[in-house]
């Protein structure tokens, strides 16, 4: 039986996969685990007011995490610091019955035992990326002299399995060549994690030594969504300098982006060669027989059965996304549970068109901060966050202000979306930007282009 924590952490990593970073970091990210049983999870939440939004909003994503994870759990139960007592008592001896772990010498697998090669329907949109990926993980630092694997660019847009392949070499060597050290990490967490050690270094010098130590030592380094770099502060010499120590030294890089090096804007010239100097393989959208094999491979997995009109339907329907075309599809499994019904065609039907309209009418905060992440290129986590560079102070502007103008809420609600801030610096934010409008013809088309982002 596993640590509840052990549990908690490896539900997070999967949660942290679906959610965006401001709802992730918002909600989940300040879990703590309490108790667990076969069946039921206790975690704690930060306050009762998170506790209420968790109980309504996240229950069903956080079961569906865990199942995802490898734990079959039925219940979770949201609560706060006080009622822990309730759960926990302190004064009774440990028990000795419960089965404990023998100590592990296994190191524990940060990678999602989902995201694996097998679990990968491979096409003509994405296989060179699949074959590339498989060399990388079977050979490491492969270089032949002929051929170079290193570094392995992966790009293509959203939601068609980059991180999927990314897990899947993490998944492969952790079972095959576990004395590897394999390290993962998106872009947005090595950014944050650098500017941290920086922050602490007047007061803790092994901050930043232990950074770059972390990822100095891998054997195989992975950086997902490497087009979230961004000019400032160093990171990138300190990325430079790991990448030629790491090169030089045979072991293998894995990058993944939405766009190619050439188009990604914010990063320095030697830096990209270094980024095109491998193979550098593309995922486009797949075609409509890897989209129906898509649903085929998923329904095989969750054992359900689903006639194949309507699979037909999802496949021709959503022709983009695979997370759109995943999520799609328990959306009909559970619509036909939750109404009792057995899956038709009209039904799915039925289950997408209110998808649909949700969709266009349900715009919140996490919505808006998105969009204005993408219009604006900058990580989501400094559009909440303290960072007050031109460009970042700018895009903030336009959130706060969209999120004023499209969500009927409060300022103080606004202000504890944007990382607490005071309601005045709210005012004072939107004035600025309703000031602006008619007047600044930048920020007129930045906010007529993320409204039709938004489909508002
Ligand atoms: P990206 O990182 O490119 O945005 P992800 O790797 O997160 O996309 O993939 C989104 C979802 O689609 C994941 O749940 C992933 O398992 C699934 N997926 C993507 N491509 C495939 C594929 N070829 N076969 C099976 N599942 C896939
Ligand atoms: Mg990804």
């Amino acid at each position: 039986m596993k640590e509840v924590s052990t549990i908690l952490d490896d539900i997070k990593l999967e949660l942290s996969a679906t959610l965006n970073a401001a709802e992730y970091m918002l909600w989940i990210d300040g879990l703590t685990p309490v108790c667990c049983s076969t069946t039921d999870i206790v975690v704690c939440a930060p306050s009762s007011n998170a506790r209420d939004t968790l109980e309504a909003n996240y229950a069903f994503k956080f079961l569906d995490a865990a199942s995802k994870a490898g734990y079959p759990i039925n219940n979770v139960h949201f609560i706060t610091e006080d009622e822990k007592s309730f759960f926990i008592d302190d004064s009774a001896p440990t028990p000795t019955e419960i089965p404990v772990e023998p100590p592990v010498h296994k190191k524990h697998n940060p990678f999602i035992p989902r995201y694996t090669f097998d679990n990968f329907v491979v096409g003509e949109s994405n296989r060179l990326a699949f074959v590339t990926a498989q060399t990388v993980a079977e050979n490491p630092g492969l270089n032949d002299g002929l051929l170079t694997f290193n570094p392995l660019f992966i790009y293509g847009g959203v939601g068609l399995g980059k991180t999927h392949l990314l897990h899947s070499i993490g998944n492969y060597i952790m079972e095959n060549n576990p004395s590897l050290n394999v390290v993962y990490v998106p872009t947005e967490t090595l950014t944050n994690e650098y500017f941290a050690s920086l922050s602490k270094y007047s007061t803790d010098k092994d901050a930043y030594r232990n950074f770059r130590e972390k990822y100095a030592d891998a054997d195989v380094l992975m950086l997902d969504d490497v087009q979230f770099l961004q000019k400032k502060g160093g990171l990138q010499d300190v990325i430079f300098h790991i990448f030629n120590d790491l090169y030089n030294k045979g072991k293998q890089i894995v990058l993944s982006s939405d766009r190619p090096p050439k188009d990604i804007n914010d990063i320095e010239d030697r830096l990209r060669s270094r980024f095109e100097g491998g193979i550098m393989t593309d995922i486009w959208t797949p075609s409509i027989d890897t989209r129906i094999s898509i649903i085929m491979k998923k329904l095989e997995s969750t054992k359900t059965d689903l006639d194949k009109d309507i699979v037909y339907y999802l496949a021709e329907k959503i022709n983009t996304n695979i997370r759109e075309l995943e999520g799609a599809l328990l959306k009909v499994i559970m619509f036909a549970q939750l109404n009792g019904r057995k899956p038709t065609l009209e039904l799915a039907k039925e289950a997408l068109k209110e998808k649909e309209i949700s969709d266009s009418v349900a715009v919140d905060s996490n919505k808006i901060i998105a969009a204005v992440s993408e219009y604006y290129r900058i990580p989501e986590n400094d559009i909440i966050g303290k960072k007050k560079t031109k460009e970042i102070v700018e895009a903030r502007m336009i959130a706060i202000y969209l999120v004023y103008d499209l969500l009927n809420l409060p300022l103080i609600n606004i202000g504890q979306i944007f990382g607490g801030r005071d309601h005045t610096t709210i005012i004072y934010s939107r004035d600025k930007v309703i000031n602006s409008l008619g007047t600044n013809g930048k920020n007129d088309k930045a906010v007529k282009d993320i409204k039709e982002m938004l489909n508002v």
